[in-house]
């Protein structure tokens, strides 16, 4: 007797992914993610994976652990039990006595993959019914919306036994949509666009933009905290920090005032795009949502994209604030988002930033820059930092 923890794989009707490839992507997943807790075997069996831990292991934790994993729908922890229905009858109800005392209604279900064991799914259900009938004076029977679903799995080994299913963290498991790079500040939106991208199946690098010493170090702690976060559903991440300081201060010498953010956000784009095809990335990831500020107004986004040579994901396009504060909080994001550290962003900004810059000026004032060797250098002299 011994509780596991039951899988349920999420989408899998993928297009040009078999289930195989996905499971597998899965497995390694949360191998990788329970590695640190105690020793685990994974086993896939029809639409299910078994998960079990070594004597002693931690549950809770693994559990915790597994509710952020991408790709899993739902999964329940369950009584694992020799194939003795005797068993079953004997151990459900002190198995599931916290979940049966706080609710008025159950039913059991039963799924019998073993046919030839010697009950079959309404005989288990009769006979564990009336068990737990007799053992919770309380409860009725309500097959229709019961508060707790009993459920009963005879394997071809095991019987398993588990009542409500928990929601999976959903989405596709990381790495199998490849490989792109967050452009990650201290703020609210970006570690909530990555996140989204993780859950879409997509490997995560991440890139910050820092201007020591207009920025601090604190400001660069607060981005691995946030990455910290979002590596617990996303996996580990990189983090490429570029010095930026340089590039912030000839654009503010050498640019007018009014295009300061415009040219900024290109020149991030520029510099990002040339370390995420380095560390084979298909695409950049930002926080932006259309008409949040000044620099993400259509036209703003348009000039932005225009130096872009791979596809920039931009998953907060269409959301409100308080939709994307939501997620933020869920992901436990939030509280560290709103610590309060300049980003380069915030440095030299402009009192009045065009909303609607012309691509034709913007190039014009760039060429003020020497761009290729600028970007050249903040490129050369970046850091990277291992997350999660
Ligand atoms: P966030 O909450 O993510 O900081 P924001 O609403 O403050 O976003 P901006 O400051 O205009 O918006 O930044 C828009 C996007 O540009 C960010 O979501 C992020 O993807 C990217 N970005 C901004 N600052 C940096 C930085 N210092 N390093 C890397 N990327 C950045
Ligand atoms: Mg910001």
């Amino acid at each position: 007797m011994k509780e596991v923890i039951l899988i349920k794989n999420g989408e899998l009707a993928l297009k040009g992914l078999n289930r195989r490839t996905f499971e597998d992507v899965m497995i390694r997943n949360m191998r990788r993610r329970l590695s640190d807790l105690g020793t685990f075997t994974f086993t896939p069996a029809q639409s299910t994976i078994k998960v079990e831990g070594e004597d002693g292991v931690d549950l809770e934790e693994a559990v915790e652990r597994i509710s952020k994993v991408f790709g899993i729908a739902g999964f329940s922890r369950a009584l694992k039990l020799e194939k003795d229905f005797s068993l079953v009858l004997e151990h459900t109800g002190k198995y599931l006595e916290q979940q049966l005392l706080e609710a008025s209604t159950f039913k059991v279900t039963a799924k019998r993959s073993d046919k030839k064991f010697p009950y079959d799914s309404p005989q288990i259900c009769l006979l564990l019914g009336e068990r737990l009938l007799d053992e919770f004076d309380h409860l009725t029977v309500d097959v229709h919306n019961p508060d707790v679903t009993v459920t009963v799995e005879v394997r071809d080994h095991d019987i398993f036994v588990h009542a409500n299913q928990l929601k999976g963290a959903g989405g596709m498991p990381v790495t199998t949509a490849g490989r792109a790079a967050l452009m990650v500040s201290g703020g609210i939106d970006s570690p909530v666009a990555g996140w989204m991208m993780a859950k879409r199946g997509v490997e995560l690098t991440a890139i910050h933009f820092a201007s020591p010493p207009y920025t601090s170090e604190r400001a660069e702690q607060k981005v691995h905290d946030l990455l910290g976060k979002v590596a617990k559903y996303a996996g580990r991440i990189e983090l490429t920090v570029v010095p930026f300081t340089e590039i912030q201060e000839q654009i503010r010498d050498k640019c007018p005032e009014d295009l300061f953010t415009i040219i900024m956000r290109r020149v991030m784009v520029i510099c990002a795009e040339r370390i995420a095809r380095y560390g084979g990335c298909g695409a950049l990831i930002t926080g932006e949502s259309l008409g949040q500020v000044a620099s993400q107004t259509l036209g703003a986004i348009g000039c932005t994209d225009a130096v872009a040579t791979m596809p920039v994901f931009r998953p907060l396009i269409g959301m409100d604030k308080d939709e994307i504060i939501a997620i933020s909080r869920k992901i436990d994001t939030f509280d560290i988002s709103i610590l309060p550290f300049e980003d380069c962003c915030t440095v030299f900004t402009p009192k009045h930033p065009r909303t609607r810059p012309k691509l034709p000026d913007v190039e014009a004032a760039e060429a003020a820059l020497n761009l290729d060797e600028l970007v050249e250098r903040a490129v050369a002299n970046v850091r990277r930092i291992k997350i999660g």
